[in-house]
């Protein structure tokens, strides 16, 4: 292993294990590119001074070895089209996943949620805590424990190591770096637009099938995942509902099987076997959440024309027979104001307000909040909506969402000074989101300073994986100057992005 590889990859590789919550925790970004950790997994995958897979033991993944390979195929799905890049989405699936992972046999490994906006019924883990799940999925549950239930069975693929002990045990000469691997996993869990890339290379097909679980593999993840589930207060009984429903719905399709049911081979055995484990234990009916009814409702709206989801919703309601009012209501409210129909999206976004203070649960809800801020900036936006919005950051100051919407009315409303300070102290949370460093790089473009405008774009661009674009972005904030502890920050910068650029290889 060359010296240099190991050197950039060490310091680094400690940091990427912390986890997106964790981050919290986390130092100040004031600090620079130190932060940029994450990052090692490009550079230190491609260069020479990556550990090869026979290098270390033939059965076991390291944890940093597991994470590295989960990195490399998040950087390739981050940049494809089907990731869905939506904080209130992910922040629910994040939410509910740590809700799992904290009884589970890991509860301090970093786990990371996303979701794909994809139709394909699939959920899909990664080695290091990976957990994708597609639209697909998320609109097919019929309710929030069948949810918990299939993100359980991930986390306890990932907390058995499944799919490291089989990428540890293939002898197969395509699997032998980690990007390699990367790709091959893509290949395997996702559909073919989402690893163009691994497809194009290598003998990716040939590879995936070897990646599949086994029998054993699935009654594991299967037993494990219940354990979780039960310890985590959600109906168990959610787990065998959902594989028998996803059965059912192959057979209907011709035989055309989700994709979660080739990853995942159901079997008559292991939905028996499920069946089994839980009849034994009482049915209890645990009422979803209205942030899952929401998030739910947020992608079905999503999925249709503006003017379609105005007359689902608006049908959905007048019938006052399926569904969750309120999600019906927030529904169409959202498709109200897509449909740039804003005087109604005003009216009912007051019947939404008024019935949300009686629902039992709930007396108010971020994304709501976040929904209501958005009416108001399209109905007429004057100074009472700045008061809204600082209020209402004040009361979900995680809710990533309306904290974009917040600092953007500031921008526009030309505050730069008060958007600076929320997207400092965001950026504290929330270290790794690009957006809050794009609207911070412009905040310091409207102050005129054009040292931190350029250092907040670098950052935006490191953490894309645009090592290329940051380091010219660096090279501009030198050149416009600062004080001395600002310079060094700088130079510090660029020499861990260009020793990032040198292991990683010239273009
Ligand atoms: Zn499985």
């Amino acid at each position: 292993m060359t010296g240099r590889g190991t050197k950039y990859c060490e310091p680094q590789s400690k940091t990427i294990i912390i986890s997106p919550m964790k981050k919290l925790k986390n130092a100040y970004p004031g600090t620079g590119l130190t932060l940029l950790i994450l990052l090692c997994f490009s550079p230190c995958a491609m260069s020479d001074g990556l550990p090869d897979l026979g290098d270390i033991s033939q059965t076991v993944l390291t944890p940093l070895q597991e994470r590295q390979i989960g990195q490399q195929s998040m950087l390739q799905i981050r940049a494809s089209k089907q990731f869905l890049d939506d904080a209130e989405i992910s922040d629910y699936l994040n939410q509910l996943g740590y809700r799992l992972v904290e009884n589970s046999a890991e509860p301090n490994l970093g786990f990371e949620f996303f979701a794909l906006d994809d139709p394909n019924i699939n959920a899909f883990a990664m080695p290091g805590g990976f957990i994708g799940v597609n639209s697909g999925l998320l609109q097919t549950v019929q309710s929030e424990s069948e949810l918990a239930a299939v993100l359980s069975h991930e986390i306890a693929h990932v907390t058995q190591h499944h799919l490291a002990r089989i990428i540890a045990g293939q002898q197969n000469d395509g699997l032998t770096t980690m990007a390699a691997i990367a790709l091959a996993i893509l290949a395997s869990r996702t559909n073919p637009q989402a690893a163009e890339a691994a497809i194009a290379s290598m003998q990716a097909h040939a590879i995936q099938k070897q990646l599949d679980f086994t029998r054993t593999h699935e009654q594991e993840a299967d037993r494990i995942g219940l354990d979780i589930l039960q310890k985590s207060n959600f109906n168990i009984h959610a787990m065998p509902e959902f594989l028998n429903r996803l059965q059912l719905a192959t057979r209907l399709l011709d035989g055309h099987a989700p994709t979660y049911l080739r990853t995942h081979p159901v079997t008559s055995d292991r939905v028996a076997d499920i069946e089994n484990r839980v009849r034994k234990l009482p049915y209890r009916l645990i009422p979803d959440s209205l942030d899952f009814q929401l998030a739910r409702t947020k992608l079905i709206a999503a999925r249709k024309t503006a003017a379609d989801a105005v007359a689902y919703f608006s049908a959905a309601l007048d019938a006052q027979k399926h569904g969750n009012p309120i999600a019906q209501r927030y529904g169409l409210v959202v498709s109200l104001l897509r449909n740039r129909e804003i005087d109604r999206a005003t009216l009912e976004l007051a019947v939404l307000r008024k019935q949300l203070r009686t629902h039992p649960m709930s007396s108010n809800s971020p994304m709501i909040e976040t929904l209501a801020g958005q009416v108001k900036r399209a109905a007429n936006n004057d100074a009472d909506t700045l008061a809204f919005y600082r209020a209402a950051v004040q009361n979900f100051p995680q809710h990533r969402a309306l904290v974009y919407d917040y600092a953007d009315l500031l921008l526009q409303g030309n505050q730069p000074e008060i958007a600076v300070a929320l997207l400092t102290e965001q950026l504290a949370r929330h270290p790794s989101d690009t957006r809050l460093y794009d609207l911070q790089a412009s905040a310091y473009a409207m102050q005129g300073k054009r040292l931190e405008q350029h250092q907040a774009q670098a950052y935006s661009y490191a953490w894309q994986g645009n090592l290329y674009a940051a380091l010219e972005q660096l090279e501009l904030a030198k050149q416009a100057g600062g004080s001395f502890y600002q310079l060094s920050t700088i130079e510090s910068d660029l020499r861990e992005l260009r020793a990032m650029l040198e292991a990683r290889g010239k273009p």
